[in-house]
């Protein structure tokens, strides 16, 4: 890419990030509806300062094979870029290595089944049912825009009153683990070691 990618550390000092932060100047957009009382928490152009970015009809076919244009779409929002790139913590790292991918796979089905599979009405809280640290599965919701129904309204395009189908919910793991299989490359099926002592 011509463009330099901004970069976490230049990003640190914006402070807390949630799902309504923005950094336009720096390219890094929110495109969350703030108070969509019965509008979609999709705006489709960013709140902040109108760009229109992202072909929402390819996103909103979930279709695995595209993935990589919905995650380049992802990171066009400040919060899902921050979870891209940010390091992961320690405490993710090790646990990650300590189940491999495959009891990750099944973590991250029963993750999404339980955290955002129901209604928003049927859920505590929604919007604070995954936490920001200590699991590679909770950057990858936020990452993949699979934390809340909110962010999965808004991104892929899915009414936050309704149950997801299995279907959505088997699309949602496989984002989820394509981040973990992009950020933790090394990782293997079967537990292990960490390769290297987390920095
Ligand atoms: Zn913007
Ligand atoms: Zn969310």
């Amino acid at each position: 890419m011509a463009q330099a990618e901004p970069d976490w550390q230049e990003m640190e000092p914006l402070g807390k990030l949630t799902c309504s932060s923005h950094a336009c100047e720096r390219d890094l957009h929110c495109f969350l509806r703030r108070r969509p009382r019965d509008k979609s928490y999709r705006n489709g152009r960013c709140v902040a300062c109108d760009v229109d970015l992202i072909d929402w009809e390819r996103i909103d076919k979930h279709d695995l094979g595209d993935a990589s244009y919905t995650i380049r779409a992802l990171e066009h929002e400040l919060v899902r870029h921050a979870y891209w790139h940010k390091p992961l913590d320690d405490r993710a790292l090790e646990r990650a290595w300590k189940r491999g991918l495959v009891v990750l796979r099944q973590e991250a089905e029963k993750r999404i089944h339980t955290s955002v599979g129901p209604p928003r009405s049927e859920i505590f809280r929604d919007g604070t049912q995954t936490p920001t640290s200590g699991n590679v599965l909770y950057y990858a919701q936020h990452a993949t825009a699979t934390c809340c129904r909110r962010c999965i309204e808004a991104w892929h395009g899915i009414d936050r009153n309704r149950r997801l189908t299995g279907t959505e919910e088997s699309y949602m793991v496989e984002l989820v683990m394509l981040y973990v299989s992009r950020r933790l490359p090394e990782l293997t099926a079967d537990s292990g070691e960490l390769p290297h002592p987390p920095r």
